[in-house]
This record gives C-alpha cells, structure tokens and sequence, in this order.
C-alpha cells in the first residue's frame, strides 16, 4: 500500500439516516483507499446496503468491512424495522428513537475490544462514544457532514445569542463573530435554539463532546469555504481537517448510481432520457431522504414547474393520502402533457448521476449539506429551499459568499414538513437558475468550484493532502500509546 504503510484501522460509526450514512459509507472507502483497513458498523437491516457500497473497493483488494450492531427498539417500544431514522415519521417515534441509540454504547465497546481499532470516527448524534473511546485507550473524531460555514456560523449563534437580542421572530440580526454580515431571523433557527426544549440539552452535550475529541472531520474542501475554514480552526478552536468531498470517490456509473438506497429508476433510462436533452436545459428537483411536503405543496411545485416551461427531473416521496391509481398532488392530465419535458421519479433518484450529466442546468434543493456539496461537485448552480436541520445556513453560503444559487424565499423554520411556497416563485426561480444572464454567470462559478473539488481531492490537493495529514497524525498517536505497528 505505497507509502502509507503500517496499516491503520478505523472503526467508522455512522447514524441511521440516510444523509449521515452515504458519506460516512464514501469516508470509509475514501481511507480504504488511502491504505487503511476501514470498518462500518451498520444495523443489521441496512447491511445488505452497506456491502452492495463497499462491494467494489473490496474487490480491489482495498481492506473494507462491515460489521453490525442491534438497536434495542423493543425496549423502546418501537416497530422492529424501525432501525432508521427516516423511518421514525413523527417527532415521540424519533424520540424514543435516539433513547434507543444511546443504548448502543456497551455494543460499540465489546465491538472496539474485539476489533481492536487505532481511532473511531463516528457521528455527531453519539456524544457519548467520546468517552467509550477514551475508555479503549483510542481516539475519536466526530462527523458532523456539514460545511465549516455552518459549524461556525451555529457555534457563533449558540455562543453570543444574537436571537435573544431581537424584538420578534422576523427581525433580522447578523451573526457575531463571524465573517460575512451575515443575518439571519429567528424563525430561520432550528426549534432547539429557539426555546429550551430537551434536544437543546442534548446538543450542548454534543458540542461539549466535540471539545474532547481528537478533532473534527469535514466533508469540504478547503478552497470552498476558506475564510470560514480558518474562523472554524483558529476564532473558535476546532482541530479539523478537510479531505471531501467524500462522494468524488465513486467514479464509475454503477458507484454513482447505488448510493443509499436502490433507485427506483432504472439508471440506463434515466442516462437515456438525459442523454436525448440539451446541455444546462433540465432542473433537477429533490429535497433529500427527509423533508417532507405534504399534496397541497407538491400541487404547487407541479403547477410551477409546468408553467416555466422548462425540463425537469422531479424527486417525489410518495405522498400521504395516495389511493389507487390516484395521487392528490397531481395536477389532472399532468403526465401526458409533460411527457417528454420532464420526468417524475417516485421515491429515490440516483442523484450524483443525474446532477453529474451535462443537461443538468439547476438543482432546486433543500440545502442538506450531501446534496449542496453535490451540486458544487457537478458544478450546478442551486435554487435553495431550505426546511429544516442547519440548512438555512447552507442556503446563506451558497446564495451570499459563494454566489452559485438563488433563494426561493422561504422565511420559516419547520421540522421535516417544509415553510409554503406559491408556484409563481417555483415558476420564476427556476427560469432564473436556468435561462439568462444571471444564470450564466452563476454556472460559470458553479463550474470554477467543480473543478476545485476535483484539484482537491486529487494527489497534492488540499483534500489529499489534509487526509494524509490527519493518516500521519493518527499513526504517530498510536505509536505514542505504544500499540504495535
Ligand atoms: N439522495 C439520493 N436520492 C434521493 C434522495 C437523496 O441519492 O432520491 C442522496 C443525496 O445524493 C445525498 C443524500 O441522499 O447524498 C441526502 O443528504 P442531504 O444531506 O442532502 O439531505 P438529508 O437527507 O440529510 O436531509
């Protein structure tokens, strides 16, 4: 394994959501690649997943595993198959959910003891493995599968409370300490940070955390966000290191095509339909694994897209009240008259396959940070509609510093159901994403950024460079515990 000898081995411990699974799934591999051995824990549910993911690596000879762990749902009082968290649709499943991740720690210490790992990478909503970690006499590194923009940007907001400073949800404030005069509304925060609630507990617990692990690992590069990168390391004292994006590690269709979940479109068609397509004349429409719109704003998402005018892929999860034959959402006639102008795909999408071919020309997106830094990667300029999580963040870098987007206006905050949106605005933020000069200058950026993320993750790019750093520092931390290499 060239130079990079004396392998390491990682222990890699993602949540169950798809959004933290994916890139922890491409992380691993990514290390795999770099000479280490790499080993996922995943619920024993999703392994067939994980391994059809690792399958290829290993075949070529990279040192990739899965191994699995069993979430006590029945001492929760959840369904068996509950084991993920897209699956927890309503806020007490998703409570009783998190109890039941808590109760993991004694299966990820045997599993560390029997494993014996050199350092545990795992993710952001398991505070507690900080100390297992300590405790087996290894390092952790917390996953947070956000940009450095939004790690500070929240940070700064939970340190100086700029929110509690205003006279009503609607006035704007900017965010001190940070670069960028950058505002937000209170009613942009997440719920937690709104009011005390308990989730509010539980993410100090996890910020606290983060301050004792070893560092933090970013799924960014550094050219994209360098100010904010540097405000992350040396304002607020994070020891992190920048190596993605994670997903430039599928190179071949099948990689890009079998990513979470199977698709529900077959990927030769769906290459196919794109092929018969102009360069930049499709949008691609889709808000991740788990927000939610109920029939009334698809209804007007459909009507928008129509009226533009313009092609489209469109991601739908099926919606509630669907009878027989019959969805409420869809316009009557609807498929007939789009039939060769766009393309509804009911439930997931291949989405680094499609927003990677040339006639993808816009992505209006939910702002989850997998999807933004995806469309950076394919060089897609983003119609942003944030919901929920830290993407009204995301949604600020991309529309104010990095200038590759355009806000679809949405002003509200809400957990998984998404702010309403009329279809005139879908109509209008679509033409201008697309068409025009604004739209042109804003691919020409997109395109630029592509190109970085590529130079970066490439032999001597930033991202190669910081990963072999961070390989480098963990072997010299090893060898400092005096385990054998
Ligand atoms: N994704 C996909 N097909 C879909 C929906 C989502 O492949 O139909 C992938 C997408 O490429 C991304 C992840 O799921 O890697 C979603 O993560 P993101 O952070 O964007 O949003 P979240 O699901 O966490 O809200």
């Amino acid at each position: 394994m060239g130079s990079e000898s004396h392998q390491l081995h990682i222990l890699f411990f993602p949540f169950m959501a798809r959004g933290h699974m994916i890139p922890m799934i491409d992380m691993a591999k990514m290390f795999a690649m770099r000479g280490c051995k790499s080993t996922l824990i995943a619920m024993s549910n999703d392994e067939p997943t994980f391994l059809k993911s690792v399958a290829k690596p290993k075949d070529l000879g990279f040192e990739i595993d899965v191994v699995t762990v069993t979430l006590p749902l029945k001492e929760v009082g959840l369904p068996e198959d509950c084991d993920n968290i897209n699956k927890a649709t309503m806020m007490d499943m998703r409570k009783q959910f998190m109890s039941a991740v808590m109760m993991l720690d004694r299966q990820l210490e045997l599993l560390i003891e029997k494993l014996a790992p050199d350092c545990l990478i795992s993710d952001m909503f398991y505070p507690w493995t900080t100390e297992i970690a300590a405790k087996c006499g290894i390092p952790r590194l917390v996953f947070h599968g956000t940009s450095a923009f939004s790690m500070a940007g929240t940070e700064c907001v939970r340190l100086y409370e700029p929110h509690k400073k205003v006279s009503c949800d609607s006035e704007p404030f900017d965010i001190p300490n940070f670069p960028g005069e950058i505002t937000l509304s209170r009613m942009q925060l997440p719920d937690f940070v709104r009011e005390e609630t308990e989730f509010t507990k539980f993410y100090n617990v996890m910020k606290e955390s983060e301050n004792r692990s070893f560092g933090v690992i970013m799924n960014s590069f550094y050219e994209l966000e360098p100010v904010y990168a540097e405000h992350y390391r040396t304002f607020l004292g994070r020891r992190s290191w920048f190596v993605g994006p994670f997903s430039l590690c599928n190179k071949e269709i099948e990689d890009k095509a079998h990513r979470g979940n199977q698709a529900s479109i077959d990927q030769h068609e769906c290459l196919q339909w794109l092929d018969s397509k102009q360069p930049n004349s499709v949008i691609y429409i889709c808000f991740g694994s788990m927000a939610d719109f109920n029939a009334a704003q698809l209804h007007e998402i459909a009507v928008g897209l129509e009226e533009s005018g313009q092609q489209f892929i469109w991601v739908v999860k099926k919606a509630p009240n669907v009878e027989e034959g019959k969805e409420e959402w869809l316009p009557d006639g609807y498929e007939s008259r789009i039939r060769n102008k766009g393309l509804i795909i009911r439930g997931w999408a291949p989405q680094v396959l499609i927003l990677d071919h040339e006639a993808i020309g816009g992505f209006v997106t939910h702002c989850g940070w997998n999807s933004t830094l995806e469309a950076v990667t394919a060089g897609v300029p983003m119609v942003t509609w944030p919901v929920a999580a830290e993407q009204f963040y995301n949604e600020k870098l991309v529309t104010q510093v990095l200038k590759i987007g355009v806000n679809i206006g949405v002003k509200q905050w809400v957990s998984m159901f998404g702010d309403s949106v009329k279809s005139e605005r879908v109509e209008e933020a679509v033409k201008r994403v697309l068409v025009g000069e604004e739209a042109e200058e804003m691919r020409r950026r997109a395109k630029a950024l592509a190109e970085m993320a590529r130079g970066a993750v490439e032999e001597g790019g930033s991202s190669w460079s910081d990963l072999g750093a961070l390989i480098k520092e963990l072997r010299l931390h090893r060898l400092a515990h005096n385990k054998k290499i």
